[in-house]
Parts: C-alpha cells; sequence; structure tokens
C-alpha cells in the first residue's frame, strides 16, 4: 500500500474526490476500494490498480487478548512488526516501527541484532496504523475505540530516519485523516541529539521519551554502543533544552535487567539522574531475549523503594505481550536485504 499515489491519481479530479478517497481510507479504514460506491467502477478500478490498500500481515494474539502481534510484509518482501496494546481504559496504543532491522546494536534488543536493513517511508508507518483499525474494525466483538495512541518504540531508531516520522505524524495528527492528539504520539529514540534538538523546534506537543537502561556512562556503552557518540551528559543537557523550549515532560525507559542494571548501586545512581522535574521514569520488565533475563520481583520492588525514597516520579509499564515476543526488545523479524 501506498497512500501517496493517491493525490498523483486523482490530481484531475474535483477536489472533493481526494477528500473522499482519505476519509475512505484513513476513516473508514477499507481495504478494497471497490467498498468506495461513490467512486466510478472505472476509476474504483484504477485505484484498485495503482493504489491496492491490501496489507499483507502475519497476526500473533496474546493469550489475554490485550496484546496483538502484526508481522506486516512490505513491497519488497522484507518484513516489520508492530503491536496493538488495548489498555483496560479504552485506549488502543500501537507501537509502529520506523525502520526494518537498527543500525544502533543495543545489547539487550532483538531487532539490534538484525542490523540496518533500510528506512520505512511515511506510508509504511501509517500503513501498521491503518493495519491495527482495519483489525478493530473487524473484531466480532465491538471495542469503544480505534487507534488512540501511537508510540515510535518498534524496530528502528525514529531519529535515524526523521523526515519519514514527521511526515507520518503529521498525518496521524491531522483531523482529516487520523486525527489523533499530538499528546498521544511519543517518540521515543536512543539519545540522537541532533534529533532531540529537531525534535524541540517541530512546536508539536508531542512525547518524548529517551531509552536510557543505564545509570552510568560505563554500563551504557556496554549495553548501548551509541552512548559512545552521545555520551549521558550530552543527552540531558539536550533533553534540558528540549524542556526549556517546550515545557513538556520527558520520559525516561529503563528496561530491568537481571544482575546487570538493578542493583542498589544503579538504583541509586539513576534517582541521582532523574532529579529533575520534568523528568519521569518508566521502569519496563524485561522480556527474556538472548542471553538476558527479567529481574526477579523481590529486586524489583527493591529498586523501586530506593526510587521512592529519593522522590523520583516514577512509573511501572504494564507487561504486555509476554507469550508473543512483543515487548520492549524483542521486535525482530527473518528479514533479510533483499
Ligand atoms: S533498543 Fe531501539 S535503538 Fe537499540 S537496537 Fe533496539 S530498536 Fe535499535
Amino acid at each position: 500500500m501506498d497512500i501517496t499515489k493517491l493525490e498523483k491519481i486523482l490530481e484531475n479530479k474535483p477536489k472533493y474526490r481526494l477528500k473522499q478517497a482519505n476519509e475512505a481510507v484513513f476513516k473508514n479504514f477499507i481495504s478494497d476500494w471497490n467498498e468506495a460506491t461513490f467512486f466510478t467502477k472505472d476509476l474504483r478500478d484504477k485505484l484498485n490498480k495503482e493504489c491496492p490498500l491490501d496489507i499483507k500481515a502475519d497476526i500473533l494474539v496474546a493469550k489475554d487478548k490485550n496484546s496483538i502481534k502484526a508481522k506486516i510484509k512490505l513491497f519488497d518482501g522484507l518484513e516489520i512488526e508492530s503491536v496493538l496494546m488495548r489498555h483496560a481504559d479504552g485506549r488502543n496504543t500501537v507501537c509502529v516501527s520506523s525502520q526494518v532491522g537498527c543500525p544502533m546494536n543495543c545489547a539487550f534488543c532483538a531487532t539490534g541484532k538484525m542490523g540496518f536493513v533500510r528506512n520505512l517511508t511515511a506510508s509504511e508507518i501509517l500503513e501498521q496504523v491503518i493495519f491495527f483499525d482495519r483489525y478493530i474494525k473487524n473484531l466480532k466483538f465491538k471495542i469503544k475505540n480505534y487507534v488512540t495512541n501511537v508510540t515510535f518504540m518498534g524496530m528502528g531508531e525514529p531519529f535515524l530516519n526523521y523526515d519519514n516520522v514527521m511526515q507520518s505524524i503529521k498525518i496521524l495528527n491531522n483531523k482529516d485523516f487520523f486525527n489523533i492528539g499530538a499528546r498521544s504520539i511519543s517518540v521515543s529514540t536512543c539519545g540522537i541529539v541532533e534529533g532531540i534538538k529537531k525534535f524541540s523546534e517541530e512546536g508539536l506537543q508531542l512525547n518524548l521519551a529517551i531509552s536510557l537502561h543505564a545509570p552510568s556512562d560505563k554500563l551504557r556503552t556496554e549495553l548501548m554502543p551509541v552512548n559512545k557518540t552521545y555520551s549521558l551528559k550530552n543527552i540531558l543537557k539536550s533533553v534540558d533544552e528540549y524542556i526549556k523550549k517546550t515545557k513538556r515532560k520527558v520520559m525516561f525507559e529503563y528496561v530491568l535487567i537481571k544482575n546487570v542494571n538493578d542493583s542498589d548501586e544503579c538504583a541509586v545512581q539513576l534517582a541521582k539522574l532523574m532529579r529533575k522535574k520534568l523528568y519521569f521514569v518508566n521502569l519496563i520488565l524485561y522480556n527474556k531475549t538472548g542471553s538476558f533475563e527479567p529481574s526477579e520481583t523481590k529486586r524489583v520492588g527493591a529498586f523501586k523503594k530506593l526510587l521512592e525514597k529519593e522522590n523520583i516520579n516514577f512509573v511501572q509499564r504494564y507487561r504486555f505481550g509476554d507469550d508473543i515476543k512483543a515487548a520492549c526488545g524483542q521486535f525482530a523479524t527473518e528479514s533479510k536485504k533483499a
């Protein structure tokens, strides 16, 4: 599916035709132009030929049915993964990928092991959200909302595909398309400082998250090689500039890995870094990937107690999709370079 072709195909038609087509794709989530009966048969055939709407994907549904993972096949045969998380309060969040693979090679991350294959186009990013909107539309039991939130926390480093990510965000946010509020869209970076600066200049109320995962340069460099280029000091400086400009809170993600970053000493170091008012920590329970293990429940409790004692703002993310490998650091496919 390449929705950017739509404008070109309909350029000689009256303007309202493009509006109708966009509504059909982005609000009514049709998956075949033959459903757009307001168009002539000839035009529907042309659209089906030149801008087909089908999305090829395999899905895996978690036992609790609250997380659904899609392995989406792209036009060139490569695959990406995205996850729909259904929250108890009615929100439906889609975690999208921004690249096929990832060049950042974080030690605990399955995507990093794939290496970098290519950037996704804006259309390929949006396709992931459309896929889940259609999935919700076709559920036998009706649920209240379509996709309400989008997070860029799937495969890839979004700020290394900045322009396509921003183009997709503007369409997600546009009321004539998905109409998803800026405050419901989050971008997570491993700390690309130039990207944080550009993001602060967008003038949108988007959410920024930093994948931190270690409280010292030494440990962070072991886990995330990107830390050699962007040290903690540089990242936090750019986050502070971002906060000054946007007045937005910034989330720091910290995935708890057994005997790696979950000691008392790590908690104390983390607390020292996170004392600022508009910082908050998102503690993530790691799902086993490769040689790393999740922290034990008792250890997680002790870690949290230390953060509490230091008055650090933190939340602990509910563990989604353990049984379908849908959690942070578990996105990977068998895709190979085409
Ligand atoms: S954690 Fe994020 S930045 Fe690191 S390798 Fe995985 S996808 Fe890339």
